[in-house]
């Protein structure tokens, strides 16, 4: 059966999603839109849209292959992802292997420093409050998702760190952080969203070079090479190998 797009469902800062013809399903459309601090500062990144779907499915696909559930089903263009339709679950959950971002703030320690073992955060995803950091008991207090299910999710964040770092360093890119999001479809929890250089910072492995949205957030210049390299190292090599 062909896919054809159904209505807008719902459009946010980097993606598109509508329904489809097929029950249970959606497509991500990617956007060149970027936005950083709460949609504060808002620009472009040509390309940036074909990069986060193309990374993403490289990863999802080998997230699968791992045992993690996603909501990965098909690749249908350079933009637009064919997906399980997820009640998201609202917490950003976020690993972290380096310190960066809000923990070299909220610590006073140096970007840069290994975070061993790795550690998992939970952030409340909501706009309007800016995303604040959360902790078990107030998911709870929250009812934003049982007990069960959040040390489910926990164990998989970390059981993706474990599938992704490897895999980036034999590209050549330290995986410094990244934000997770998951989702409930009929009875069931899968991985969500995206995973690319707007939801993870990754640096060169040798030159610890930034390549990823804090380009954009810092305004350090080169940010579509960035994605580009990225691009290069993630999707195409994968694809000659
Ligand atoms: N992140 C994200 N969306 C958000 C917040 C964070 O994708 O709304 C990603 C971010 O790109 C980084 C990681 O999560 O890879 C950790 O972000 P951090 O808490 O350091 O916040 P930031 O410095 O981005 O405000």
């Amino acid at each position: 059966m062909k896919i054809e797009l159904g209505q807008k469902l719902y459009e946010g800062k980097a993606k598109i999603v509508y329904a489809t013809n097929r029950p249970g399903t959606v497509v991500q459309y990617f956007k060149d839109d970027a936005t950083a601090f709460n949609a504060l500062k808002r620009g472009t990144i040509v390309g940036k849209g074909e990069v986060n779907n193309q990374m993403s499915a490289t990863l999802f696909r080998l997230l699968e292959k791992a045992r993690v559930p996603t909501h990965f089903l098909e690749q249908l263009s350079g933009r637009e992802m064919l997906c399980r339709h997820l009640d998201i679950i609202k917490i950003e959950t976020i690993v972290r292997n380096i310190v960066a971002g809000s923990l070299a703030k909220r610590t006073g320690l140096p970007e840069g420093t290994p975070v061993r073992p790795p550690i998992v955060e939970l952030y409340y995803k909501s706009d309007p409050l800016g995303d604040p950091m959360l902790n078990d008991e107030h998911v709870r207090m929250m009812k934003l998702a049982s007990p069960k299910e959040l040390a489910w999710l926990k164990k998989q964040a970390l059981r993706i760190n474990d599938v992704l770092r490897p895999f980036l360093l034999k590209k050549g890119l330290l995986l410094v952080d990244f934000k997770l999001e998951f989702g409930r479809h009929r009875g069931t929890l899968y991985l969500g969203d995206e995973i690319s250089p707007d939801t993870c910072r990754l640096w060169d492995a040798k030159t610890r070079q930034k390549l990823d949205k804090d380009r954009f957030r810092q305004d350090l210049g080169g940010v579509e090479d960035a994605y580009q390299e990225v691009y290069r190292r993630v999707v195409q090599d994968g694809k000659a190998a």
